[in-house]
């Protein structure tokens, strides 16, 4: 926000110097001048007997953006330990889909340190480019780093749409670009489309709770910045292609970046990988016990899936909280998805509706799990689930 002098209306009466307890105004030619000092008190404004005097706010100054300028779509990938994330080629193959209906170039923006090798491989991911930031020190996650180098290269390259995966690190510089550009930016879309007539990007998430979805846009600022969980869009189909390769060199020192990395800690256990399950057996509050869980492992280990629960069952201490699936917890889209004793609250389907298959056993044959199903059982799944792993291990001996 700023103070504005309208100079015509100004008669240099002097009121808002008086009123201005920081000295913050002089006057220039007659006309009042506000100096770097000013705090936006706004007691000039009330001063001012001519209404010479308003407050203009930035995002007044956001609207002014020549929007016409901005062309192509971006993808800023996400790496740990220099392997690229899941989600960041499922962007791209959402990405190439609005590239394509706009008509504009998709752009792939890797900021690390050994890639070069890489490059050939991520170059069938159907990009049309890819800008490769290279640094040692961005062999690990620096906000601020990574904040300024994204906003320089967005100030000079003026994409009109940036993806990002809804990740620790998504989410944590996502936010701190778009404010340095003025730029919208919407969290955890679970839906992006295009309106080919205002070039606008229709950005959809739950909202209030998950009760309702949103869809957002934009339309007066660029880029549109977008970000989006795991599991929401599918793999991009390998291609070959021919693709541009940028490569800039940042010759960035440690004490560049405010923060200082002394250790990385993994965590100890496995890591639960839900995202790339190809199967999942997920229990809800219906399962009744942290001991009656057994049987869901049970059906998973028979399976060779992963075990999942809705939030109450984290809630309860039923499981661990990376076990959770849904709106607050991972998206998931596995080829089979089996859930047992789980009601279908939207806050959950939206982490799972992605699934190839799912089959859902309840005993209240209204659930509303049963409008997303392929396939339902009615009925009580301590009787189902066990006649199920039964047959199940039966087919497993038929195959050996
Ligand atoms: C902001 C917000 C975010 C949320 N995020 C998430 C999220 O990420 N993930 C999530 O899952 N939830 C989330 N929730 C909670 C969500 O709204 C539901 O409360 C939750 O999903 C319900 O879990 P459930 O289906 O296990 O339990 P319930 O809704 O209680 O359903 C239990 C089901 O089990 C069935 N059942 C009972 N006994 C048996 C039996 N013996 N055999 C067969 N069926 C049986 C019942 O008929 C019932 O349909 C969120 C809520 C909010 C407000």
């Amino acid at each position: 926000m700023s103070i504005i002098i309208d100079a015509e209306l100004c008669t240099g009466c002097a009121s808002c110097m008086e009123s201005c307890i920081y000295d913050a105004i002089e006057l220039d030619n007659n006309i009042a001048k506000v100096l770097p000092n000013c705090t936006l008190c706004r007691a000039c404004i009330e001063a001012c007997p001519e209404e010479a005097i308003s407050l203009e706010r930035d995002d007044a100054k956001a609207q002014k953006v020549d929007i016409s300028q901005f062309k192509g779509v971006w993808v800023v990938a996400e790496h740990y330990k220099n392997k690229i994330q899941k989600v960041s080629f499922q962007l791209l193959s959402k990405g190439r889909e609005l590239a394509d209906i706009l008509q504009v170039n998709l752009t792939f923006v890797i900021l690390g340190t050994d890639f070069d090798d890489k490059l050939e491989e991520f170059s069938q991911y159907g990009m049309d480019e890819i800008i490769y930031i290279k640094s040692p020190i961005l062999k690990d996650y620096y906000s601020d780093l990574y904040t300024k180098v994204i906003t320089e290269l967005v100030l000079e390259t003026q994409p009109e749409i940036i993806l990002i995966g809804a990740t620790a690190t998504g989410r944590d510089f996502a936010p701190r670009v778009a404010k340095r550009l003025r730029a919208g930016l919407t969290a955890d879309c679970t839906g992006l489309e295009i309106d080919l007539e205002t070039r606008n990007l229709l950005q959809t998430r739950p909202t209030y709770g998950g009760t309702i979805m949103a869809t957002i846009r934009t339309p007066s600022s660029r880029p549109q910045m977008a970000t989006v969980r795991a599991g929401i869009f599918k793999m991009p189909e390998k291609i070959k292609k021919n693709v541009n390769i940028r490569k800039i060199e940042y010759e960035f020192k440690e004490q560049d970046s405010v923060s200082k990395i002394v250790k990385v800690i993994s965590k100890t256990k496995t890591p639960v990988n839900l995202e790339d399950a190809k199967i999942i057996v997920a229990g809800g509050r219906g399962v009744g016990s942290k001991e009656n869980f057994k049987l869901i492992e049970d059906l998973a280990n028979v399976l060779g899936a992963e075990l999942g629960g809705s939030r109450i069952t984290i809630e309860l201490n039923w499981l661990d909280p990376d076990r959770q699936i849904g709106q607050t917890g991972v998206t998931v889209s596995p080829k089979l998805y089996i859930a047992c004793g789980i009601s279908g609250a939207i806050q959950h389907i939206v982490g799972m509706e992605n699934s190839n298959i799912i089959v859902a056993i309840n005993k209240d044959p209204d659930a509303p799990i049963f409008n997303f199903a392929h396939y339902g059982i009615v009925g009580n799944l301590h009787e189902i689930i066990p006649i199920l792993i039964e047959e199940i291990k039966i087919m497993n001996l038929n195959k050996e």
